[in-house]
């Protein structure tokens, strides 16, 4: 029996990790893509620093401080970054896969918050988004990371724009209520969409 890989993603604050929560509960295999990128990025440290020399002369410590500051406002180094972490990622995600199809599981979520801004949609064969609208976005991120407006604003301008996702996710969760009326949501949609998605691959 062959795994089927769905792309769970969302904007920031948008319920992500929540609905990842509850996949999880209802028994799906999940591949969290920041884990993966922290451990690629502490795995393969020196390679890393070596493709950024001007940061690496500051102490070891201050260095992935120092690259996400970089990153985040130098486009050119991000794509350096990216080119690097992509590959390594995309390759710890399908060893993952493998052992998700050994262990049988019939289908595993890829939650990843920039799906769509790196690509990842090329290797799963749907997506799942769980919205929320901008405002919301914006209020919850300035309360759970205590971000003043202009910050959260900022990070979340260098996003794509949760509309444009909208668009070009296979399935659109809505995440408007309270966290259990996303999970009732979930829950509906699995039972509903999902199984027909799956029987159809049949
Ligand atoms: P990020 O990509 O920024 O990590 P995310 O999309 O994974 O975010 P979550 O961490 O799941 O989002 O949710 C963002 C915040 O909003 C959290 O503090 C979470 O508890 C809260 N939240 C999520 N869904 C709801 C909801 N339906 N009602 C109230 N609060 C919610």
């Amino acid at each position: 029996m062959s795994t089927t890989l769905i792309g769970l993603t969302g904007g920031i604050a948008s319920g992500k990790t929540t609905a990842a929560r509850c996949l999880r509960n209802f028994g799906f295999g999940i591949i969290d893509a920041d884990l993966l990128a922290k451990h690629v990025f502490s795995e393969r440290l020196q390679e890393i620093k070596s493709l950024f020399p001007e940061i690496t002369q500051a102490q070891t410590e201050d260095f992935r401080t120092r690259l996400a500051e970089e990153v985040f406002e130098n486009s050119e180094a991000r794509q350096k970054l990216n080119a690097f972490m992509h590959p390594a990622i995309r390759a710890l995600v399908k060893k993952q896969q493998q052992q998700f199809e050994a262990e049988q599981m019939p289908v595993v979520f890829y939650d990843a918050p920039l799906l769509f801004e790196t690509g990842g949609d090329a290797f799963v064969k749907a997506t799942l988004l769980i919205y929320a609208p901008y405002e919301m976005q914006l209020q919850r991120l300035m309360q759970r990371n205590t971000y003043s407006k202009q910050h959260a604003l900022a990070r979340m301008t260098s996003q794509m724009d949760i509309e444009i996702k909208r668009q070009r996710a296979t399935w659109v969760v809505e995440n408007l209520g309270s966290q259990e009326e996303l999970h009732q949501k979930l829950d509906k949609w699995r039972e509903e969409a999902l199984s027909a998605f799956l029987l159809a691959q049949t």
